[in-house]
Parts: structure tokens; sequence; C-alpha cells
């Protein structure tokens, strides 16, 4: 059984004492390839050290997260068309619209998804959606966009059976994490609808982490208990699980693997 961990930020502070441990300790819990999303300007260089370290396991993103669209967003955006023109990407990441704790970039944060969609397209990317308080606006302007090669992932997705529907219709993927291992999330019930051709999974480490371990930091390694999860609702076999979602998540981010 081979995972993938679909949205990690394992490059973060987070994990600079031990990170070759949390790396050994997810590959020995059979999560063994890693996609990781960018932030901003001040994280790139992070990243892509650790995955010149992790060159066969760990596959970088570039994009411009939405809570980090300030005053410079036009900076910001001319470096990351200038690191897809210099860098190898797997995706355009994590990008979107993030309304839940500060509106008074909204104008901005719409152009900025805008101008990295475009992005995803011109170097036929996938895309890595954050929404939060925001998924109406969000899918809005991808409906909007789309073209016939647009394709991606709407990353921690924690919504309705309807919007699950809707991103399915886009042919785009429900990335699922921890919340579906919180009690009274009611996202179980959604999965249990939904079929893993439409799934891929992610811990969003270090944040989201899944039960039991709340209120501890996020590992790659928990991506288990997601699985799991997944696997006791619809009453299939881990294995199963791993397979259909890792063929997915290989297959979105045009990654090779060894199974
Ligand atoms: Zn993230």
């Amino acid at each position: 059984m081979v995972l993938i961990d679909t949205h990690t930020h394992l490059y973060l502070d987070d994990y600079k004492d031990d990170i070759q441990e949390v790396v050994n300790n997810a590959i020995q819990n059979n999560v063994e390839y890693f996609l990781l999303p960018n932030i901003d300007g001040s994280t790139i260089n992070k990243m892509n050290a650790l995955c010149k370290l992790y060159p066969e396991r760990m596959f970088p993103m570039i994009g411009l997260h939405p809570t980090s669209v300030k005053d410079n967003y036009m900076q910001e955006l001319l470096t990351i068309r200038h690191e897809l023109l210099t860098n190898k990407y797997y995706g355009i990441g994590e990008i979107g619209i993030d309304l839940h704790w500060d509106k008074s970039f909204r104008k901005e944060q719409e152009f900025v998804l805008r101008y990295q969609l475009e992005l995803a397209k011109e170097f036929n990317l996938p895309i890595a959606i954050h929404t939060r308080s925001s998924f109406e606006e969000a899918i809005e302007i991808v409906q909007e966009v789309k073209d016939e090669n647009l394709r991606g992932v709407f990353h921690c997705f924690g919504g309705s059976y309807q919007q699950a529907l809707d991103i399915i219709e886009m042919g785009f993927f429900l990335g699922i994490g921890g919340v579906i291992t919180f009690k009274n999330s009611g996202l179980d019930k959604v999965i249990d609808h939904i079929s893993l051709e439409n799934i891929i999974l992610e811990s969003d480490a270090p944040y989201l982490t899944p039960s039991p371990h709340r209120g501890l930091r996020n590992e790659s390694s928990y991506l288990t208990l997601i699985a799991q999860k997944i696997a006791e609702s619809k009453e299939i076999s881990i294995e199963e699980v791993a397979r259909i979602t890792t063929k997915n998540a290989v297959e979105l981010f045009n990654i090779k693997i060894v199974e």
C-alpha cells in the first residue's frame, strides 16, 4: 500500500528540528510521496531546499496563498511567474479566497486568484484551491475561467454534498484531510456518497491534525488515519482507498512513483 500526501507544509519551521524523523515516520506508515504547496515569497526557498533533499519523494507547487495577499501582491505574482519560468513545479498552489479572518483584501484576493488561474492554464498545471468562508465565491470564479485543460483539487474539503457535486461536475478532486476524523463533522456521511475516483488524500500538516491527535502538531504519517476513516465509513479496505486515491494523485500531479 502506498499513500500520497497531496498537501503538506513540511518545509515550515514546525519541523526544523526533526524533519528527517517526520519523513521517515511517514514512509514507515506507507505515506511515501508528498506534494508541497507554497504559501508566499518567504517560503519558496525553504520549500525547494527540502524538495532537493528528497527529489524522488517531494514535489513542490508554486502559488500565493490568499491570506498572504497584501499590498505587495503584484510583486509576489511576478515572483511566481519567474519561478515557473526557471524551476520545475507540479502545481499552482495554494491559491484561492479566504474571508475567515480578514476581508480587507477581498478584491485583491479575487484578482490574485484569477491571475494564478491564468498561470495554471498557461503552464498547463493543476491547481490546489483553498477556500475558507468563501466556497461560493471561489468556485464561481473557477467555473467562469475554466477551460478543458484546467484541473485541480479543492483542498481541505469540508462542504456539503451539493458542493462536492459542483466540484466533481468540473472534473476536480476533493482533497480529504483530518476534518473527516472529527466527531460531528458530518464529512464522512458526505463522502459515503462520493466515489473514491473523485478523492485524493492530504494532511495539510502542520494544521488540521486528525483525531485522536488533535491539539498536537500534524504529521504526514497521520494520513493513514484519514484513509482508515474513509475505509471504515465506506466499508471497504484501506488498501482499496490507497490504491484509488494514489492513482488519482499520480494522474492529477503527473508524478512518478514506485509501487
Ligand atoms: Zn495548506
